[in-house]
């Protein structure tokens, strides 16, 4: 696997309309898309920063993970994510390695990106997505 970059840090969040103020107006970023995943129940804004994106995900559901994660957690960071060229072998190759999986196969995440997630038990305790485009 040949991992190119960090694509983005995703960030589990109560109200993206409360949070996206610190990003904004503290660190001065500009949100540049909010785009809802039905899927995953989440909604997203993306703030970039030179080539690594800031994801912020709100749950839209009390089934979403991120309801689940925020009422274990509370607010943080949620998962780092990796691009590479090709995310349904990015998986293989993990796979065989002797990571469990949460996606046995890439699906469509936000910002058009294939996306799959590494068991975070597996992972040294941060969940990892892989991604590509
Ligand atoms: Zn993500």
């Amino acid at each position: 696997m040949n991992i190119s970059q960090i694509e983005h840090i995703g960030i589990a969040v109560n109200s993206i309309d409360e949070s996206r103020k610190y990003y904004e107006e503290v660190l001065g970023l500009e949100c540049y898309k909010i785009e809802e995943v039905a899927d995953q129940k989440v909604r997203t804004a993306f703030f970039r920063i030179g080539e690594v994106k800031i994801e912020l995900l709100e749950p839209t559901s009390p089934e979403s993970t991120i309801a689940k994660f925020l009422e274990k957690k509370g607010q943080g960071v949620h998962h780092i994510a990796y691009a590479v060229a090709e995310v349904n072998e990015a998986l293989k190759d993990v796979e065989a390695k002797g990571i469990q999986l949460i996606d046995k196969a890439g699906r469509k995440g936000a910002e058009n990106l294939n996306i799959g997630f590494l068991h975070p038990k597996f992972t040294e305790g941060v969940l990892t997505e892989l991604c590509s485009k």
